[in-house]
């Protein structure tokens, strides 16, 4: 990138000392679509094309004109730009399901209690403000509290069922938000090819779809003295791929995987999954915030968690989804008076010159605000 695409990045600066991730903030930046954010601050078509819209293809799932301005500078805050040494990102040495969750599955039911796969949730029943049991189809649980860690598909769904959550705003309001379709392959070819890096990030192949590909043989264990390649590649933002059958989705990631790495061209699949995940992953678009919820609701002993949860922890994606987990299950326990609350680990500081830029900013802010009225569109 020549030096002058990148020097015109430095204007962005103020917005991301600006945004500090608190609820003003948000309301600020969250009107206004990643495009027009980084076309206000001057950023060069090119750095757009080629670093920023990549990264939001990847990183929120959707091209700048659909993103919301607040989400992608706290993304990119957290991903990318705070603490410059370190990429903020870890990969599982195996999938995520096996690595993590059935661990996790097991040590729940060594503890006493029941996992119950297979059941949706429909309805809650509400007894004042108080949620005394939870409906599954024809099933019927008892609750002390409850948390709900759905995506917003997910939700939506539970709220077009449930009559005791319809009756509240907050949660018809859910129907505001949205999400975007995902393609999930992985597929096994017939000899090793020499991939430089374990995890990569692709743009380009057409204009509104983020794709990354990994290296399997080099991240997971299972995968690494296979005689061939096994290689993951996730589409975001996949909704034209969809409806296609699975020989035509694998001419597609055969064709960009040798675009990117010839040797893939002659190589064979030998075996391959093909994953189609409408609405699957959360969509921050322009507007969205006001929609997503807190951890606290207007039911004394519901709690919410997931990525699209507002909290002012700072993380985002998966972290963000176990955080906001852990922030409800520390609800649960002060509003039963019962447990032990779990230490949540904040994300590193702020590097000092953006701690003196923020404080700064901040008393300029207020100060403006105590001399100006309350009249312009922020
Ligand atoms: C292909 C792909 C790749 C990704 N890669 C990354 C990555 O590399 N790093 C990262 O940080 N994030 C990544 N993400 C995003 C990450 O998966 C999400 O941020 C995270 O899973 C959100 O967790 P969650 O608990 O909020 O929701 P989910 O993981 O969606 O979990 C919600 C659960 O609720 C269940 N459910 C839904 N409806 C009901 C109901 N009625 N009753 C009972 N249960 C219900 C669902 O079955 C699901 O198990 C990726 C997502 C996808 C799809």
């Amino acid at each position: 990138m020549p030096l002058i695409d990148r020097l015109s990045a430095l204007p962005l600066l103020y917005a991301v000392v600006d945004f500090d991730n608190s609820d003003a903030a948000w309301r600020r930046y969250d009107f206004v679509t990643a495009r027009e954010l980084f076309k206000d601050f001057n950023v060069s078509a090119r750095l757009y094309r080629d670093a920023f819209e990549p990264m939001l293809l990847v990183g929120l799932f959707a091209p700048g004109e659909q993103c919301s301005a607040a989400a992608t500078l706290g993304m990119l805050y957290f991903f990318i730009l705070a603490h410059q040494p370190d990429f903020d990102v870890v990969w599982c040495r195996g999938t995520v399901g096996e690595k993590i969750f059935r661990p996790w599955v097991e040590r729940i039911e060594k503890a006493g209690a029941r996992v119950l796969p297979n059941r949706r949730v429909t309805d809650l029943i509400v007894d004042s403000n108080q949620v005394k049991g939870v409906v599954c189809g024809d099933e019927v649980f008892d609750a002390d509290a409850v948390i709900f860690a759905v995506g917003i598909t997910g939700m939506k769904k539970i709220v077009s069922t449930s009559p005791s959550l319809q009756s509240r705003e907050e949660f018809r309001n859910l129907s505001n938000l949205g999400a975007i379709d995902v393609l999930a392959t992985r597929l096994w070819f017939d000899r090793k090819i020499d991939i430089p890096r374990p995890s990569n990030a692709c743009f380009g192949f057409d204009t509104s779809t983020g794709w990354t590909f990994f290296d399997l043989n080099a991240l997971h264990d299972e995968y690494r003295d296979e005689p061939g390649t096994v290689i993951e590649a996730d589409f975001y933002h996949a909704n034209q791929f969809l409806g296609l059958s699975d020989e035509e989705i694998l001419v597609i990631v055969q064709g960009y995987l040798a675009t990117c790495i010839p040797a893939f061209r002659q190589a064979k699949i030998i075996d391959s999954s093909v994953i189609r995940l409408p609405q699957a992953v959360t969509h921050f678009a322009p507007g969205s915030y006001r929609y997503m919820l807190p951890a606290k609701t207007s039911f004394e002993n519901v709690f919410m968690s997931g990525d699209w949860i507002v909290n002012r922890h700072g993380s985002w994606s998966q972290e963000k989804a176990y955080v906001t987990g852990l922030e409800a299950a520390n609800l649960v326990v002060s509003y039963l008076g019962e447990g032990q609350p779990s230490e949540i680990l904040a994300v590193e500081e702020d590097e000092v010159h953006i701690q003196v830029a923020r404080s700064l900013n901040q008393t300029l802010r207020d100060l403006s605000k105590s001399i100006l009225p309350n009249f312009w569109l922020p």
